[in-house]
C-alpha cells in the first residue's frame, strides 16, 4: 500500500482508471508528479499521459478534472476522459514522423532527453 496519503494517490487512481479503459491499440504511460499550478486554471487538476513513437518523439496528452470532483464524479465522467485521451493519442499516431520532428522542435518541451 502506498502511504503518501495526499491527492497524489487520488491522481494515480484516476490514471489507473483511465488506463484500464483505454482501447488496446492505445499505448500511453501515465506521467506523475506534475505540479498542478502548471495549469492556468487553478480549479482544474491536469492529468498527463505520455505517448511515444518509434522515431523517439514523445507526445504529451492531458485531461483536466475539476478539483472539486469526487472519485464518484470522476467514475461517471470516465468515458469522456478516456475518449479525450484516445483522441489525442490517435491524432499523435496519425501524424507521420516528419510531423513528430516538428513537434519535438516546437512545443514538446519536457524533460525527455534530446537524442538529436
Ligand atoms: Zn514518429
Amino acid at each position: 500500500m502506498n502511504q503518501k496519503g495526499n491527492m497524489v494517490d487520488e491522481q494515480e487512481g484516476v490514471h489507473g482508471l483511465i488506463l484500464s479503459q483505454l482501447s488496446d491499440d492505445i499505448c500511453v504511460v501515465p506521467l506523475k508528479g506534475f505540479k498542478m499550478d502548471l495549469s492556468a486554471n487553478r480549479n482544474f487538476n491536469k492529468l498527463f499521459f505520455k505517448i511515444g513513437c518509434n522515431c523517439g518523439t514523445a507526445g504529451l496528452l492531458s485531461v483536466e478534472i475539476a478539483v472539486d470532483k469526487t472519485m464518484e464524479d470522476i467514475n461517471k465522467a470516465l468515458p469522456a476522459l478516456v475518449s479525450r485521451i484516445e483522441a489525442q493519442a490517435r491524432s499523435f499516431s496519425r501524424m507521420n514522423c516528419e510531423d513528430h520532428k516538428m513537434l519535438r522542435l516546437g512545443k514538446v518541451k519536457n524533460n525527455e532527453k534530446e537524442t538529436s
